[in-house]
C-alpha cells in the first residue's frame, strides 16, 4: 500500500536512530464505508519503544474542517518486532471506543518474518480488558477467559491505490 510506502519514507530519518514515528488516519464516511483519505504526522515526542503525540489540537482542526474520522493509526517499531505492546493497545482502546472500525498499522522495518501488522481489540473481549485496565506504562494484559486473543488481525480494510491521499506532516 502507497501509504505504508510513504510513511516510510516519512519516519526514515527516526527509524535510523531507533526512534519510533506515528501518525493519524482520517477517513470521510459515504453510505456506511470509510474511506482513509489522509495521513496526518503530529509533532510528536518519541523513543524507541514509544511515540506520543503533542499539540493533537492541531490534528483535530485538520479532522474537522474536512469532516474526517481519526479511522485509525500508524506507527513504526524501528528495533522491535511487529506486534501490539501494552500501550499501543491502551492507544488502540481509545481509538476503537470512539470508532468502532479503527485499526492500527505497525511498521517493523528491521522483523524478518513480518514487517507490517493491521491490527485491531477483540469485541468484545479485548475491549473489555482494555476497558477495565487500570494501568499506565509497559505491563501484561491477563488473556480473555474464554480463550479468545486480546487483539487480532485485521482483515476489514480494503486497500484501494486509486484513492487520492493527502499527507500533512506538522513537525
Ligand atoms: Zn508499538
Ligand atoms: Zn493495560
Amino acid at each position: 500500500m502507497r501509504l505504508m510506502e510513504d510513511f516510510l519514507d516519512l519516519a526514515k530519518e527516526n527509524t535510523e536512530k531507533d526512534l519510533e514515528t506515528c501518525g493519524i488516519l482520517g477517513a470521510f464516511l459515504e453510505k456506511g464505508t470509510l474511506y482513509m483519505t489522509t495521513l496526518i504526522i503530529p509533532k510528536q515526542e518519541s523513543a524507541s519503544n514509544s511515540c506520543n503525540a503533542t499539540n493533537e489540537e492541531e490534528v483535530f482542526t485538520i479532522l474537522n474542517d474536512r469532516s474526517l474520522y481519526p479511522v485509525g493509526w500508524i506507527h513504526t517499531h524501528p528495533s522491535q518486532s511487529c506486534f501490539m505492546s501494552s500501550v499501543d493497545l491502551h492507544t488502540q482502546y481509545s481509538y476503537q471506543a470512539m470508532i468502532p472500525e479503527a485499526f492500527a498499522i505497525v511498521l517493523a522495518p528491521t522483523d524478518t518474518s513480518r514487517s507490517c501488522g493491521l491490527f485491531r481489540l477483540t469485541e468484545p473481549d479485548g475491549m473489555n480488558i482494555l476497558k477495565n485496565c487500570p494501568e499506565t506504562g509497559f505491563h501484561p494484559h491477563k488473556e480473555p477467559d474464554n480463550g479468545s486473543p486480546v487483539y487480532e488481525h485485521c482483515s476489514n480494510v480494503y486497500k484501494n491505490s486509486n484513492l487520492r491521499f493527502e499527507i500533512f506532516d506538522l513537525r
